[in-house]
């Protein structure tokens, strides 16, 4: 197994690394240093076009041949050969999204690799059925691959997100197009040199780098392309399903959250305010799922909230790269900026910060840090409270009793996850069937497992990705009627 380090930076179409047409490249920056690491090909529209040619060519030549046990075997093959690279694209992960080194290498690349792992598992197993039909005949279904998916990725799990995608697209047999974030390309081209390793054949898994406007509305207007898989912005993805109505492509789309973290006064008091907090922490805020908006009991209210603004207070940033640090750099300057609007509003709309609340350093006098901030005494109106922030700023609101918590929970555009901390059963199963989201945490916040599904209800999207319920959206069913009259 190689050890070499991983340094793609051009386009990877048909098996080849190329420039974009144009010769333009984007520079990928490190957010804890704020120095320029790697200058990628940033593509355009006829690159797109080069793409789409070679994932049609693979998906009506090389791929459409191969039994379904050899792809299977081929997407097994990733995710072994992202695990032997593991240290090396944890590496990389790192230094473009500035999340700490010990999730990048103990969960992200661990988790990305398992999603191959486990659709690799499925290529042979996913089939057709015989039907009972009315008069003589034989009628079954097939389940074909769609065809040529585009997968649009965001920045904050580049690799993981983008394994979410690509392992069941490329297990149902389709071939894919992969756009990462322009501000985190470097792991997504690693998936390149891993496939050209692992013996796929040319245009089953193409990367396009460079700007969402261009490549990414390119590949959501192409004829070309079948079906469009993506995650990022509610906005972004409203804008996409409007552009995708016109060549009437499938999309499946995980978008934004503003999840309610619900914590009853039976609780067992220290590990919700542990949940709270690795529910808002976690991956610095940068997280769809991230439990942002803390719901608590009045009757013990001012208790919880002191006890984790004291924790909020002791997290404090630290280099990315050091196996230490548990809370790393906000990915953009842009994401930093924007956060700190957000912590701006909530002081003028009156709620009160009781940790955090200003941009840090780590002593270098360089990097995108935060501090973990909390805000107490948050209402429905605060804009902290109704949009999505994706950064490290929790919004903490009381109420009365059961059914105020699950309206206020409810009340929102947003539908992706909730949590839900009691110790009495049944309220937490009460609880759990009317919060309006597409998870629901008892008692832990923030678990993910390849076999179960994820994505939203509301307008946090719609499709699921991980598990069997994956498979739906990147195959499509054929019915065949065969006359058995003789
Ligand atoms: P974004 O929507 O700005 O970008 C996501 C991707 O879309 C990027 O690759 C971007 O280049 C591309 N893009 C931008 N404009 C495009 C266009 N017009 N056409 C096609 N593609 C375009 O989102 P972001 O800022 O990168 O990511 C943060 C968002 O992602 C947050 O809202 C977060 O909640 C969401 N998210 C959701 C999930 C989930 O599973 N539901 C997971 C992670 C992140």
């Amino acid at each position: 197994m190689s050890s070499a380090a991983i340094t793609a930076k051009q386009l990877f179409i048909a098996n080849e690394w190329r420039p974009s047409t144009s010769g333009k490249t984007m520079p990928v920056v490190n957010p804890a240093t704020e120095e320029v690491i790697a200058e990628v090909a940033s593509a355009d529209r006829s690159d797109v076009d080069a793409a789409v040619a070679a994932a049609r060519t693979a998906l009506n030549g090389p791929w459409s041949v191969l039994s379904a046990r050899e792809r299977g075997r081929l997407v097994r093959q990733l995710g072994e050969r992202l695990m032997a690279r593991a240290d090396d694209i944890a590496r990389l992960e790192t230094l473009h999204n500035g999340k700490p080194i010990s999730e990048s290498r103990h969960i992200e690349i661990p988790a990305a690799a398992e999603c191959f792992e486990y659709f690799g598992g499925w290529s042979d197993k996913v089939t057709g059925e015989t039907i009972p039909v009315k008069g003589n005949h034989l009628t079954y279904t097939l389940r074909e691959p769609v065809g040529v998916v585009a997968a649009i990725v965001p920045w904050n799990f580049p690799l993981l997100l983008a394994a979410w995608k690509v392992a069941p697209a490329l297990a149902c047999g389709n071939t894919v197009i992969l756009k990462p974030a322009s501000q985190t390309p470097l792991t997504a081209l690693a998936l390149g040199e891993l496939a050209l390793e692992a013996g796929f054949p040319p245009g089953v898994l193409n990367i396009v780098t460079g700007a969402g406007s261009t490549v990414g509305q390119a590949l959501v207007e192409h004829p070309g392309i079948d079906k469009i898989a993506f995650t990022g912005d509610t906005s972004t993805g409203k804008g996409i399903m409007r552009s995708a109505a016109e060549t009437l492509k499938k999309i499946t789309l995980e978008l934004g959250g503003k999840s309610p973290n619900i914590v009853l006064p039976d609780a067992d008091i220290e590990a919700a305010i542990r949940g709270a907090t690795m529910g808002i922490f976690y991956g610095k805020g940068e997280v769809c799922a991230a439990g942002s908006r803390l719901l608590v009991d009045r009757s013990i209210k001012d208790e919880f909230v002191d006890k984790l603004a004291a924790r909020a207070k002791k997290m404090t940033a630290g280099d990315p790269m050091d196996p230490k640090t548990r809370f790393g750099a906000i990915s953009s300057r842009k994401q930093l900026e924007a956060v700190l609007d957000y912590i701006e509003s909530g002081k003028q709309e009156g709620a009160t910060l009781v940790a955090g609340g200003a941009r840090t350093d780590i002593g270098t006098g360089k990097g995108y840090f935060l501090q973990p901030t909390v805000f107490a005494d948050v209402t429905a109106s605060m804009r902290i409270s109704r949009e999505e922030i994706f950064g490290p700023v929790l919004a903490t609101i009381d109420f009365a009793d059961l059914d105020e918590a699950i309206a206020k929970a409810n009340d929102t555009p947003y539908g992706l996850a909730a949590g839900i901390w009691t110790r009495d059963i049944k309220k937490a199963h009460y609880v759990a069937r009317k919060l309006q989201a597409g998870t629901v945490w008892v008692n832990t916040y923030n678990v993910y497992d390849t076999a179960a599904p994820f994505g939203g209800y509301k307008q946090s999207g719609f499709g699921r990705e991980m598990s069997a319920h994956a498979l739906e959206h990147y195959t499509q069913i054929k019915t065949v009627w065969v006359d058995l009259n003789q």
